[in-house]
């Protein structure tokens, strides 16, 4: 056991950020953990803590400096894995959070992952091309002592794409002197990209929602959806409900928030989006000044898929779906997780529900390392198997248990890692 003086003090951030939301899930999972408990302080240290410059030249001839990060939270189970986010608000708490969650979900679907991710704090929006080229060049030169096919493999976030990804791909390549794809995931298929892999976290989401719906006795038919975040992960997802016959009656991004009860036009509203960045100024809907009002929408589903620490003690109360889809990484706070649990909303938690980009993630690896490429069928099917599975055992467990998915799919996760840690031993 650790005294507390003996803890660094970005370490001990209980309660605060969503490092503090994470020590708080972690807590909350230990007394399942039987003799592995010993093993569990293991989950609340980072292994590895990169904090780089990033220095660019703009294009008015000025040098900016940016911060950068790349955590590996665990490597007990394989290489660290995880996305690079570029994004103003991005902290080391926040960094250090996404990667632990990171070690969980692959963990709670059974990837031979650890857990990682990165993050420059930049709006990429006002970057010009030019700028965001060197921008990532000279991150990915700064952490490439870390990052490889076998030792830690960024993938797309927030504020991150397939071109980001390209850029990155590249410069690891030069800087090693022979091209390596496996290095990252989410390229360009050109690149050895995977097909179905753009799709696959929103596909995911709606997979689980659909194994929620059959547990909760809703038709996925008429169902009325509300997404907050319609980029990758959203408006994929809202995509897919809206095929399958859902609505979707209310839209929430950075910008702005649209409404219609009978449902939006979902390809009128890509489209917008396309054109002006966001949906702020869409005609198909009735816009809502009030950002909180999002949270009270009249729905079955709710998918929160933009950024941690949305629902929260405030607005938990407010919430009238019956199922929460969570899209994002860490959308819910400790405190709104018991709020919601009581009033019976079922929530899938992220650990499982945004886990279908991982999987694929990994899948587009294998691909790259045996040059030999599956077709779209066969990822989406096996996508769909490893996402029903992952549901299934969770279920299972949280029913046996009498715990809610979140802690289910925890003790499913911290028990493979700490079995994995404590086989391994500690070296020397
Ligand atoms: P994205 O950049 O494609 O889209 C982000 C969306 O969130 C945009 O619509 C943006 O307008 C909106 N947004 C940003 N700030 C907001 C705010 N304060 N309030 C409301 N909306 C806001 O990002 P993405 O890849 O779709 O990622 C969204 C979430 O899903 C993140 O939490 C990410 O970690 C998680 N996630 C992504 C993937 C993936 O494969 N891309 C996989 C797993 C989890």
């Amino acid at each position: 056991m650790t005294s507390k003086h003996e803890v660094p003090s970005y370490l001990t951030s209980h309660g605060i950020g969503p490092w503090g939301d994470y020590l708080e899930q972690i807590d909350r999972v230990t007394p399942y953990l039987g003799n592995l408990a010993r093993w569990v302080e293991t989950m609340k240290r980072p292994k590895r803590i990169l904090i780089v410059d990033v220095p660019i030249e703009r294009d008015n001839g000025t040098i900016a400096h940016f911060e950068g990060y790349r955590v590996q939270h665990n490597t007990s189970r394989g290489p660290g894995k995880g996305g690079v986010r570029f994004h103003q608000d991005v902290t080391l708490s926040e960094v250090m959070a996404l990667s632990a969650w990171m070690t969980v979900k692959n963990a709670a679907v059974n990837v031979p992952y650890g857990g990682a991710k990165g993050g420059i704090r930049v709006d990429p929006k006002t970057l010009s091309r030019g700028e965001l080229m060197r921008l990532t060049r000279r991150y990915t030169s700064e952490i490439n002592i870390i990052i490889g096919p076998n030792k830690d493999i960024p993938a797309p976030d927030v504020g991150t794409n397939e071109q980001i990804m390209a850029w990155m791909m590249d410069t690891f390549s030069m800087n090693q002197g022979s091209t390596s794809s496996g290095v990252v995931t989410g390229k360009p298929i050109s690149l050895g990209g995977s097909l179905g892999r753009r799709e696959a976290t929103g596909r995911g989401v709606f997979v689980v929602g659909c194994e929620a719906a059959v547990k909760r006795g809703l038709e996925i038919k008429g169902a009325k959806v509300a997404v907050q975040g319609f980029g990758n992960v959203g408006g994929i997802a809202a995509r897919l409900f809206v095929d399958a016959g859902a609505k979707v009656v209310a839209v929430q991004d950075h910008l702005s928030t649209v409404v219609r009860d009978s449902g939006l036009d979902i390809d009128a509203l890509h489209a917008h989006i396309e054109k002006t960045g966001s949906v702020k100024g869409f005609s198909g809907g009735d816009e809502v000044a009030d950002r909180q009002q999002f949270w009270a929408t009249d729905c079955d589903i709710l998918i929160p898929a933009a950024l941690e620490q949305q629902i929260t003690a405030e607005n938990a109360g407010s919430i009238r779906a019956k199922i929460i889809l969570e899209g994002a990484n860490g959308p819910t706070s400790p405190a709104a997780d018991d709020i919601l649990h009581d009033k019976g909303v079922l929530i899938v938690p992220d650990v499982i529900a945004n886990a279908g980009g991982v999987t694929v993630s990994y899948f587009e690896w294998v691909q790259d390392f045996s040059s030999f490429f599956w077709t779209e069928d066969e990822i989406n099917l096996r996508l769909t198997r490893i996402m029903r599975e992952a549901f299934a055992s969770v279920w299972h467990l949280a029913e046996e248990k009498n715990v809610s998915l979140r802690t289910a799919a925890f003790i499913t996760a911290c028990t493979r890692v700490l079995q994995a840690r404590e086989m391994r031993g500690l070296y020397p």
